[in-house]
């Protein structure tokens, strides 16, 4: 592993910085979506994006909200429903709002990245999800490059062999499967059974089909994790060895997701052990050879993640980290996040709100943001934390025409705590984020958040870990 990608895991600075925060998919936060969006000012930023950057590529995001069953740690915006004929309803709507965004486009523009989340997007019928990818074919311009990007969420409870061949028709070259913990224990207190042998059927079927790439979700901090226990989750994990892994820490949040009601706090790993199985993960994946992408992820050196993290050109968008520079993002869907040109945007959060929107024959966005100058320079910055672990100063002064030491002065001056505790190196040309500092990227980022109280990094708030 090259030294700009190495990490080192110090239990003292994970504790005292490992505060909750944003996760900077995007600069501003969703946070500050506070803005009514009108249809004029989204066809109007479509408009200047299709002037300034004509054929320039596109990306979508397509939200489908069902589920079958609530998995009790979810946090996601979803319906926990049986009933086929919602889904149908759903997707007339979604098939209406594709022809609706699809009219502020150059059809000229080529989508080569496209992501299908949910909730879970293999709820819908088969015919449905043709329905859907036939309409973006029709609006948009899909395409069958090698290089194209499009994946989906697949919950390995409920595809079958045919479904996965399926996706891969449809043009699906990326998955991402849920995993969370082999542990049977774990998996009845979450009310999400699904043994081993379940997912690595999905897994042995996907990789013959030959998906470019497969990812899977692991979480700690759950109910009746031990250590022990989930070090044979990751050796599991690491003999089928996926090509990527996100490891997310969950986030007991009950008084905002009622699903968390269900499961018994009393159950929920202790700090220490908490702080423990991220450890864990990090040491092993590692040693395992998996790259430590930033901000809990990882993949395998061969995957495009890690070969864009090592030659700096990672990005970073509502998914996550990805390899394709920032895109125009269309979203279709409720609750669904895009962006064109300077203004984010957020679909209706409600269904009945984002159908009747559509019905009266408008886009269902209800709010976001317009970036402003500040917002794009801090963007810049932060977004060089969180891609390359490092700020490089002469470069965000060419482009963003600021004299760095004097725009940021009460930024630099407050990174000096940071560095005192090791995890920046700051000089005049460069912030170096040090192997302890990568693992906690998003509190430096803080440091450059306009929208964040005063004490914003420096000091340690609520823990993360
Ligand atoms: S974790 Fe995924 S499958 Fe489970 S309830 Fe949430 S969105 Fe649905």
């Amino acid at each position: 592993m090259t030294s700009s990608m190495a990490v080192s895991f110090d239990s003292d600075l994970m504790t005292r910085y490992g505060q909750s925060g944003p996760r900077y998919t995007s600069y501003p936060t969703a946070m500050q979506f506070n803005q009514r969006i009108e249809s004029r000012e989204y066809h109007l930023a479509a408009a200047c994006s299709d002037g300034a950057v004509a054929k320039d590529p596109l990306a979508i995001y397509l939200h489908v909200p069902f589920c079958l069953s609530p998995c009790f740690y979810c946090g996601c915006n979803k319906i926990v429903t049986r009933r086929l004929d919602q889904a149908d309803t759903y997707v007339r709507h979604l098939l209406d709002e594709i022809a609706l965004r699809g009219l502020h486009f150059d059809r000229g523009r080529v989508v080569e990245q496209m992501h299908f989340g949910g909730g879970t997007p293999t709820f819908l019928p088969k015919k449905k999800l043709i329905e859907i990818i036939d309409r973006l074919d029709r609006m948009f311009q899909l395409t069958s490059a090698v290089d194209r990007d499009y994946s989906i969420e697949i919950d390995p409870r409920n595809i079958d062999d045919f479904g996965l061949r399926l996706l891969a028709g449809l043009g699906f070259n990326r998955i991402s499967l849920g995993v969370q913990d082999f542990d049977d224990a774990v998996q009845r207190a979450v009310n999400r059974v699904q043994p081993l042998e379940t997912v690595a059927r999905v897994y042995d079927a996907a990789r013959a089909i030959g998906f470019q790439s497969i990812n899977f979700d692991l979480i700690y901090g759950l109910p009746l994790q031990t250590a022990a226990g989930f070090a044979t989750t990751l050796d599991h994990v690491i003999q089928m060895r996926p090509d990527r892994l996100a490891v997310y820490g969950y986030a007991h949040m009950p008084h905002l997701f009622k699903a968390q009601r269900q499961l018994r706090s009393e159950e929920l790993p202790d700090p220490a052990t908490r702080l423990s199985l991220l450890q864990l993960s990090i040491d092993k994946l590692t040693a395992a050879g998996y790259v430590y992408i930033g901000m809990d992820h990882f993949a395998l050196p061969t995957d495009s993640l890690a070969r864009a993290k090592l030659d700096g050109t990672l990005h970073r968008s509502f998914q996550g980290y990805t390899t394709h520079a920032n895109r125009d993002l269309v979203s279709l869907g409720v609750s669904a996040i895009g962006q064109v040109g300077r203004l984010y945007v957020q679909n209706h959060k409600t269904l009945g709100e984002y159908q009747a929107a559509i019905a009266n024959g408008e886009l269902p966005s209800q709010r976001g943001v317009s970036m402003n100058a500040d917002d794009l320079i801090r963007k810049e910055v932060i977004h060089q934390i969180m891609c390359n672990g490092i700020v490089d100063i002469v470069q965000v002064e060419a482009r963003c025409g600021i004299r760095f030491d004097e725009y940021f002065a009460d930024e630099l001056e407050r990174l000096r705590t940071l560095e005192a505790d090791g995890l920046v190196v700051v000089t005049g040309a460069s912030i170096l984020l040090t192997p302890t500092g990568r693992l906690l990227m998003r509190t430096v980022a803080m440091t450059f958040d306009a929208y964040l109280g005063p004490q914003r990094a420096t000091k340690p708030m609520s823990r993360l870990i």
